[in-house]
Formats: C-alpha cells, structure tokens, sequence
C-alpha cells in the first residue's frame, strides 16, 4: 500500500485500547449483506439488500482492513451474508495474505454457509487460510431446506469435504433452535468430531427484525449443556478467544464443543472485537446500535490519516457491554439490525 512512511510512534500505527482497557486485535468484516439462503432466525423471506452503490468496493475493504491491521489487528474474519457470494472475493483474500506473509497478521479466516466452499477451497488455503466456521444447524435435509427456506445440505456437504481435502481444518456451527434441531444435537456433535471437526452451538440472538417471534426460537443452552451432559462427559476447557465461546471436551467422541451463550453469559469483559459493515460502518458492540461511518474518512483522503483518528474516535465510544433481552415483554428485536449486516 501507499501513504506515508510510518514511525513507531504514528497514530496509524497505535494500538487501539478501549476506555475499559480492552485491546482491539479482531475484526469481523461484513463483505456483503446479501445471501443465497435465507435461514429463518437470520432473514426475512423478503430481505431488501443495500444498493450496490452503498457498498465498498473490494479495494477499499482491503484499505479498511490494511487500516485495522496497521493499528494491530491480528486476527481477521471475513462475514456476511454470504462472504463468498461477493463477486470476485477471493481477489481481497488473496490480497490481504500478503499480510500474513509479512508477519502483521496471524490468522485470515471466514465463516460461510458453504454453500460456495467446494468452488473456493483450494485457493483459500493457496492463499494461507487455516481454518474457517461453516455454519450447518441440521443434518436432515428437508429441515435443512425448511430452516434456509430453500438451501440444499448436499452443497454445503460437499463444500464441507473440499475444504477438508484442501486441507483447511473445519469447524461447525450450528444455531440452537426450540422443536427444530434440538433432539438432533448430540447426533451432529458426533457426526462432526467423527471428521475431527469441532462443533459450536449458538443461542439466537434478538437481531433484526424477521416476521417472527424470537421467543418460537429461542432455546437456551444451558438446557443443551445438561441435557449432553446425561450422555455424554463434558469437561471445561480453560481457552478463551475474548469472545462468548467457552468450549469443553467431550471424553466419548475426543472432539471439542463450544457453547456461545450471549444470552445467558456475560463475555462482554474481555471483548477484543470489532465489526466493521459492507458499508464501512463500524460497529463496536454486536449488541448495541452505536455505529460510526469510516466510508466517509476512507474516500476523503488517499492517506490513512482522517480514517486512523475515525477508528480511534469510535474505539474511544467502545460500550461496556450489551444487553440483548428475549422474553413475552420484549419479543422485538433487541438491535434492530440484521445478523448478515454485521456477520455474527
Ligand atoms: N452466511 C455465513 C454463515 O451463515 O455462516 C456468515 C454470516 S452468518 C450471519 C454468521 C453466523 O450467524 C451463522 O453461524 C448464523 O447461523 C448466525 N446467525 C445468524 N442470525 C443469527 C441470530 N439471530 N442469532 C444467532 N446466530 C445467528
Ligand atoms: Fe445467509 Fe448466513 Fe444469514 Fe443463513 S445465517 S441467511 S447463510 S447470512
């Protein structure tokens, strides 16, 4: 990249520490709001996207992650929507590995729906990502069409067996879902440690409004622990990304199972995250509605300098924590935005 040469010293290259001591060193980066499925918890049936015209091109998402990285992001995620349903994607895959080549970045990775995995796995690892999530709440295909509206399992399985063959470790995720897959989740759990994948369950969360009650939905994990936990041995693993994840290992299948309690858990003390939007917003708590626009600071100046001080701005206004409520009183979103704006 171009811009000005860099002392240790730069504001483009100071590290970003939030008002309660947390520092940033993950990003989720939404490349796309849109979807080829429709998973009911996520979407309406009638989504409206953005204009493609709001979005940033694939250059500037780099420059915007290149930003991020410069002010010590180690870890990046890209999201969606779909990530891989953005045309020509794989162009900013591969150009932001340089930075993995150079050292300034750790990890390059994605969460999909997998639906375009066996197209893309190989050049996902040619281009030095590890390991991705893809997300699968059923094993079942006609529940598989019901819960995307109209997805079909036998792509995101073969998605699935190309990214492993490519090399690329696998990890599943899967949304707890009240009369839907709950009696399946022992079955997947043993399906994907018996691929040595890991599995994470989800809680849904209260994002977006999708013409339909959360409550219908919501199935708290804890019910799901104890419920594995007359199966099966379950044993807590200390590791912790900074984010709601806490996992145990599971003695009978050797695998490991995570459990993202937002509901139910408060991870918010050791948040080392931030998302930024397809838009260039930034998004400094999944559960919140604070936003700050980095578009603007982006196209103002070919230099990083307008962008570095938006970033530190919008770092300095980090929340404490979220507050997501789902019960009769509040059967509404709690954050009005959509899960695929921000990419989980
Ligand atoms: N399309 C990709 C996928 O499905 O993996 C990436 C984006 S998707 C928004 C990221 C994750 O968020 C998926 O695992 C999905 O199941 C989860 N998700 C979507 N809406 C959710 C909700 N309301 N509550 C909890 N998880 C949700
Ligand atoms: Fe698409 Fe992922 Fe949302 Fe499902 S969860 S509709 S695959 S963005």
């Amino acid at each position: 990249m171009n811009g000005p040469a860099l002392s240790a010293h730069s504001p483009l290259t100071s590290a970003m520490t939030d008002p309660f001591g947390r520092t940033i060193t993950y990003l989720r980066v939404s490349v796309t709001d849109r979807c080829d499925l429709r998973c009911f918890y996520c979407m309406s049936e009638d989504m409206t996207f953005l204009p493609k015209a709001d979005l940033l091109t694939l250059e500037e998402l780099d420059r915007l992650c290149s930003a991020f990285i410069a002010k010590g992001v180690k870890k990046l995620r890209l999201t969606g929507g779909e990530p891989l349903v953005r045309r020509n994607v794989m162009s900013l895959v591969r150009s932001l590995s340089r930075h993995l080549d150079s050292g300034a970045l750790r990890e390059l990775t994605l969460t999909t729906n997998g639906t375009q995995l066996a197209k893309h796995a190989k050049e996902l690892a040619d281009c030095g990502v590890r390991r991705i999530n893809v997300s699968l709440d059923t094993l079942d295909p006609q529940k598989f069409r019901a819960i995307t509206r109209w997805g079909e399992i036998d792509k995101v399985l073969e998605g699935i067996e190309a990214a492993r063959s490519a090399g690329l470790a696998v990890k599943i995720n899967a949304v707890a879902l009240k009369n839907l897959n709950e009696d399946e989740i022992p079955s997947l759990m043993q399906w994907a440690h018996g691929k040595g994948m890991g599995l994470t369950l989800i809680e849904v969360m209260p994002m977006g409004e999708i013409g339909t009650g959360r409550i219908d939905q919501y199935l708290p994990l804890s019910l799901v622990r104890a419920r594995l936990a007359q199966q099966f041995t379950l044993t807590d693993l200390e590791e912790s990304t900074g984010g709601p994840a806490r996992y145990v290992s599971v003695s009978e299948t050797g695998g490991k199972l995570g459990f993202i309690t937002p509901m139910t858990h408060n991870f918010c003390e050791s948040c080392n995250r931030v998302r930024i939007t397809c838009t260039g917003t930034l998004h400094t708590c999944l559960g919140h509605e604070d936003a700050s626009d980095l578009r603007k600071p982006l196209r103002a100046s070919g230099d990083d300098i307008l962008l570095s001080d938006a970033i530190d701005r919008a770092i300095g206004l980090k929340p404490k924590g979220h507050d997501f409520i789902i019960d009769r009183r509040h059967n509404r979103p709690s954050v009005s935005r959509h899960m695929s704006v921000t990419g989980g």
